[in-house]
């Protein structure tokens, strides 16, 4: 029998007099110091066995991250699949796969719930035209099986007039997916070429404001940073009466790219150098490139002071760099790359059953023609088509098995100056 003394003392401390006390039972009897202890005790130990079943699940889907991203190309054999595709541009390419693959990562730990701790790096592609922007992009989007969709910039317009909408990019995004919205949303790539041509002009950037290009960057900002944007269901918006939905952008990724055609002039000023200026007699590929090499400090700054808006440019974090393509480098993308355009000639002749070759001399006076156009390798697309305009009408019809591209063929067909070409 429990004495009423020992009653009114709290069953667990002791303590008598001057505590507020519980009774639980007839035999137990807690004072609030102790039922607020108890509480805590429960409480931690709650707490405790949450966090283990917290860091399981975070475990578990890290492990889950881990398997996924081992399956993914590792940038170095990114570069060496670009290789394949793309001559020289080493820095470029490798600039470019270690982004895809961090963005490929960042994907992965989107799928897993970890999407808000890794935040996306849109990309700026700086170097002359017809370098391999636009081909660097495209290869490596396809060697990573990431649906890309390449905009030009200078039809974009801002909202009301004439033209492409920014929103217009996201729907063809989402019809490259087969209209998946889900696969646009988290594994989508736009490629914005020719984004200089939406800079303020004039002396200064503020004078003499472009309204349209500027717009259509500030258009553009919300896209790149992450926004809910409503676009036309397909066909964009020219179709009448068409349905819309919503995108979310903040997991796309934006690779802005552009030739800055003057932006030297803004490195020589803050250098203090001199521009060698009008027409250069003795340039070389050689010396395009050594002229060339400052371009690789163009930082954000200098793209802000050619005429891009600041809050734009702040929205591509990554600057990669091109460079001019050197006489080695014009001569091997004819003939070396996987999509040489030789290898295109060739097996087009093939296809009449005729063998065609071109010597090394005929490769170098083509490059040299293509590089006065002074539009990098797309110069030597227009140049082949018309060193072979004779051979693609004839041979046809002629009963040869075999044709030998010379470099008098070459001189031969360029010389003829009323020749266009195709
Ligand atoms: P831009 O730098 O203006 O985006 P592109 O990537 O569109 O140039 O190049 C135009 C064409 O020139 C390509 O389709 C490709 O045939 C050729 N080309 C340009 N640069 C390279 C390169 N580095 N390697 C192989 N081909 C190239």
């Amino acid at each position: 029998m429990v004495s009423q003394e020992v009653k009114n003392r709290c069953t667990a401390c002791g303590n008598g007099e001057g505590f507020d006390k519980v009774a639980y039972s007839d035999d137990i009897m807690l004072c609030k110091p102790c039922i607020l202890d108890g509480y805590e005790f429960l409480s931690a130990q709650s707490r405790q066995a949450n966090k283990e079943e917290q860091d399981r699940t975070h475990k578990d889907a890290m492990e889950m991250v881990m398997e996924d991203v081992s399956e993914l190309r590792k940038p170095r054999e990114l570069v060496a699949l670009l290789d394949e595709y793309v001559i020289g541009q080493h820095d470029a390419k490798q600039m470019l796969s270690v982004a895809i693959y961090q963005h490929q990562k960042r994907i992965i730990l989107n799928k897993h719930g970890f999407g808000s701790q890794a935040k996306k790096s849109n990309l700026l592609l700086i170097g002359p035209t017809g370098t391999g922007k636009t081909l660097l992009a495209e290869t490596i989007a396809a060697l990573t099986d990431l649906p890309i969709h390449i905009q030009d910039a200078t039809p974009l317009t801002e909202a009301g007039y004439i033209g492409d909408s920014v929103e217009d990019m996201l729907a063809e995004l989402i019809q490259k997916c087969d209209g998946d919205i889900g696969l646009a949303e988290s594994k989508g790539i736009i490629f914005i070429d020719e984004i200089d041509k939406l800079r303020k002009r004039g002396d200064s950037a503020n004078l003499n404001r472009d309204p349209s290009g500027d717009g259509v960057q500030s258009a553009l900002l919300k896209l790149c940073e992450g926004a809910d944007v409503r676009v036309p269901v397909s066909g964009g918006r020219k179709q009448q009466a068409a349905k819309t939905q919503t995108i979310n952008t903040s997991n796309i990724l934006f690779i802005a790219s552009g030739a800055f055609e003057g932006i030297d002039e803004i490195l020589d000023k803050e250098s203090g150098t001199k521009k060698r200026i009008g027409f250069v007699a003795d340039e070389t590929p050689e010396t395009r490139v050594k002229e060339n090499a400052g371009m690789k400090h163009v930082n954000a700054k200098h793209i802000v002071q050619y005429g891009m808006k600041p809050e734009f440019v702040g929205r591509f974090s990554t600057i990669v760099h091109l460079e001019p393509l050197t006489m080695d480098v014009m001569k091997q993308i004819i003939t070396d790359s996987k999509r040489s355009m030789f290898a295109g000639h060739r097996l087009l002749a093939l296809a009449d059953n005729i063998d065609l070759s071109i010597t090394d001399e005929a490769v170098e006076a083509v490059a040299h023609h293509a590089f006065e156009q002074k539009v990098g390798a797309r110069g030597l697309d227009g140049t082949m088509n018309k060193v072979l305009k004779e051979f693609s009408f004839d041979s046809p019809s002629e009963n040869i098995d075999s044709f030998v591209i010379t470099e008098s063929v070459v001189k031969h067909a360029l010389s003829d100056s009323d020749s266009p070409e195709l």
